[in-house]
């Protein structure tokens, strides 16, 4: 497998989703933690984004709500290189309509290798590292040299 490297600059984009019955949990880590966040761009699915920019008076550009296709919009944008940091607080009391939607995008945080918190305490460690604030390359699976691999492999089988 090759790899390559890609940078996230010292202002982090970061993505803010949380399951209904945890939305208070994560607007109040949030706000606990304005200062530090403020230096950085926030994103979120719909209603989580719309209800932490109202409570905490943080600017959060918000996506499409969850189970309607913010997920994969968030998905889809990590996979772009969009997004470079993840924290989702699932609610591991509850199934979800959009448990396939949850998975998609968990999987493709752990593919692309972004930093995810999925509760309060990882939250806490991660945004106290030192890597918050400087630059940081994360190593990923150069997928062009994978696709061109794949491709000839499979064109070889013709
Ligand atoms: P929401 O979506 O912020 O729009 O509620 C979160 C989710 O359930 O994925």
């Amino acid at each position: 497998m090759e790899f390559k490297y890609k940078k996230s600059n010292r202002q982090k984009r970061i993505a803010l989703i949380a399951h209904d019955n945890m939305k208070r949990e994560l607007t109040n880590w949030v706000e606990e933690n304005k200062k530090s966040l403020s230096k950085h761009f926030l994103c979120g699915t719909g209603t989580t984004a719309t209800l932490i920019s109202e409570k905490v008076n943080l600017p959060v550009e918000a996506f499409k709500s969850g189970p309607i296709g913010g997920d994969q919009q968030i998905g889809s944008r990590i996979s772009e290189g969009l997004i470079d940091f993840m924290i989702f607080f699932w609610d591991p009391l509850e199934a979800q309509p959009h448990d396939p939607d949850v998975k998609a995008l968990l999987r493709i945080g752990v593919l692309y290798n972004i930093p995810i918190a999925n509760n309060r305490s990882s939250a806490d460690f991660l945004l106290t590292s030192p890597l918050m604030n400087s630059e940081y390359e994360r190593r990923v699976i150069d997928y062009e040299a994978l696709m061109r691999k794949r491709t000839e492999e499979m064109s070889m089988k013709e």
